[in-house]
């Protein structure tokens, strides 16, 4: 009887073994679907975690839940926040004449960590790109509309990254708000020409923001 059960314990070693591998390569391959990360960075940071204290793997994961639990995006300008409306809409002391407008949430941290822009924001949520399929139906540009109807908005700077798409989607706000009380202007001065705004320094974004073209009157 012994020697029969044995054999079956080792089988169950060599199962186990397998399930391990398949769970790291499953993170592997989990990882290397993030921006940036190749397999090579996501073989590296994978191991780094087998290594690291399980506390912090623990932590991790539980941080990955949690943002995706508690932050939305604002229901007015779309930037991703825990309270609704974000900090900034709540604001009473910013200046609700001017709405800056951005792809990516992402874009309003880099302009606020600016310290030069005390307006509101309003989040695309992506650009016009008809070779992807993205269409003006497909951002937020309505709700912007929403919000100028409402009133009290004199200027809109199209923050849009100084691309192809950015500066199509740019062009097609100036075109829409045209003719109305609302000026519009772009962010021009030193950003670098296919860049993203995500990846400009603070000081050249501050440059840009003082530096404004005014696109219509
Ligand atoms: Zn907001």
């Amino acid at each position: 009887m012994s020697s029969l059960r044995r054999p079956a314990g080792s089988t169950f070693r060599r199962v186990s073994w397998e399930c391990s591998v398949n769970a790291l390569d499953q993170l592997i391959g989990q990882l290397s679907r993030l921006p940036g990360i190749g397999k090579k960075s996501a073989t590296r940071i994978a191991y780094h975690l087998l290594r690291t204290d399980p506390s912090f793997t623990r932590g991790l994961a539980a941080s990955l839940t949690e943002v995706r639990e508690r932050i939305h995006p604002c229901t007015v300008c779309g930037n991703y926040t825990e309270a609704d409306p974000c900090d900034v809409c709540a604001d009473s002391a910013r200046d609700r004449t001017t709405i800056c407008v951005v792809e990516q949430p992402q874009d309003v941290a880099v302009l606020e960590a600016t310290r030069e822009y005390r307006g509101l924001y309003h989040v695309l949520m992506g650009v016009i790109s008809p070779i992807e399929g993205v269409g003006p139906k497909d951002l937020t540009i309505s709700r912007l509309g929403a919000r100028v109807k409402e009133g009290g908005v004199k200027e809109i700077i199209l923050a849009t990254n100084p691309t192809v798409e950015g500066d199509t989607t740019a062009l097609y706000l100036v075109k829409l708000f045209e003719g109305s009380e609302v000026r519009t202007s772009r962010l021009a001065l030193g950003l670098p020409v296919g860049g993203d705004l995500e990846y400009a320094d603070r000081l050249t974004i501050a440059r840009s923001l003082r530096g404004r073209t005014l696109l219509s009157s």
